[in-house]
């Protein structure tokens, strides 16, 4: 069936070019930007409406989420709830690391509990506005409580850890600082699809058939060492359909999430699968951390010249490495963090922009991944402007992905249609 719907949308989108063609004098003709416009056109006015609302919403609430985040550490230092939250600790124990981790926990607990008006809203009440999400209030707060679970033992042990640090090498923490940084963002790469994916959604092996066999071959294709592919239920979450590769050092798995599976045609899927295996050849998780670490080491040593000339004698922190200065720790990284929002986007975009053309010399569906770009749109606006794109996009945009999969086509003779090149198709 979603094979026939895919074959009538190729042909509506080649007959529209045949008649641009017949029109314009010209036998074989396509271009990408009509073909790309063909795609679009098939959302409706209302649909486009509501995806741009949604997305640019979300730029807003970016900038609030910090403010709200500054405002939240201001009242922790101001009013002395910081280093009360320490001397609590300290009169509990003489060991520095267990003082430094009961602070963190309530440091936690309690940044939960404030945070949790802005979270509700943008987690909640603004994705069932949209539409998008599937989750009752008590199913999706369950999964805030697994999330803080989680955030209280590798949060607490991240900086815990850059605090020893601190503590250890005063003068070139902002390096070593990166180092354990990095070393946890990988550790927790690495454990991710085995233990803290699993905690929200079940996975299990793709069911044996055609489809799996393909996405199998596919992978051998291109030297992705997969002897399985997953799925996972994140219809119970929302109606997204997502796939993804996660995982490094020997725990890569790509899964692909069951509203793929089941709103779209196995082209696209092949088309996603394919995008998939290009951010694993291409090594991207390896080079994401790289990245990452240089950014640390400017956020750090950032947050290193700011500190000592923000922090007020009356908040009653010690000095840099007094663990009841991590709310002004942490407002200074996120601010530096949403400061480079546009730089850290490019770099995820440019990623993904190199696994999209892998995935369409992979799969060879430029039309399978279109569609599947097109069911994207829901939650991510398809035509910014330039700029709009490099700041806020950390994809490319619908609009763009589309051009580029119909950029493809012209240029391989497989698809003679779109063949600019090729000589006019002979009737038999
Ligand atoms: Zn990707």
């Amino acid at each position: 069936m979603k094979t026939v719907l895919i074959m009538i949308c190729l042909v509506m989108v080649l007959g529209a070019t045949t008649l641009e063609a017949t029109t314009a004098g010209i036998s074989t003709q396509f271009d990408a930007a009509s073909a790309t416009q063909s795609y679009l056109d098939r959302l409706d006015a209302e649909q486009r409406a509501a995806s741009d609302a949604y997305f640019e919403g979300g730029y807003w609430l970016d900038l609030w989420g910090l403010l709200y985040g500054l405002a939240i550490a201001w009242v922790l230092l101001r009013y002395g709830i910081s280093s009360g939250m320490r001397d609590l600790g300290e009169r509990f124990t003489r060991f520095r690391f267990v003082r430094v981790v009961a602070y963190i926990l309530q440091y936690t607990l309690l940044v939960f509990v404030i945070s949790l008006p802005l979270v509700i809203y943008r987690g909640f009440v603004r994705e069932h506005d949209y539409g998008l999400s599937n989750l009752s209030f008590a199913d999706w707060f369950n999964e805030q409580l697994i999330g803080l679970g989680v955030e209280l033992v590798l949060g607490t042990l991240g900086i815990a850890l850059i605090y020893l640090v601190i503590r250890k090498a005063p003068k070139t923490w902002t390096i070593w600082g990166s180092v354990a940084g990095l070393g946890m963002l990988g550790f927790v790469f690495m454990i991710s699809p085995v233990f803290i994916n699993p905690l929200f959604n079940e996975y299990q092996p793709l069911e044996e058939g055609p489809l799996k066999a393909k996405i199998l071959s596919l992978a051998r294709a291109n030297g992705v060492p997969a002897d399985d592919v997953y799925q996972f239920d994140a219809s119970k979450q929302s109606t997204r359909i997502s796939a993804n590769v996660s995982g490094i050092f020997g725990t890569t798995r790509i899964s692909l999430n069951d509203n793929l599976l089941n709103r779209t045609s196995s082209e696209s899927i092949e088309a996603v699968m394919g995008h998939e295996m290009g951010h694993y050849v291409l090594n991207h998780s390896q080079k994401m951390l790289v990245f990452f670490g240089i950014l640390m080491v400017i956020g750090f040593t950032f947050v290193r010249w700011a500190f000592g000339r923000v922090i007020r004698p009356a908040w009653g922190i010690r000095d840099v490495s007094d663990i009841a200065g991590l709310p002004l720790m942490l407002a200074l990284f996120s601010t530096y963090l949403f400061l480079i929002t546009p730089i850290t986007n490019s770099i995820i975009r440019i990623n993904e922009i190199e696994a999209d053309i892998f995935g369409l010399n992979a799969s060879r569906q430029p039309d399978g991944f279109s569609e599947a770009i097109l069911g994207l749109s829901e939650y991510r606006k398809m035509q910014p402007g330039y700029w709009e794109e490099i700041i806020f996009f950390d994809h490319p945009s619908g609009y763009n992905r589309i051009y580029m999969s119909m950029q493809w086509k012209l240029e391989n003779p497989e698809f003679p249609q779109a063949h600019r090149h090729s000589p006019p198709a002979s009737v038999d």
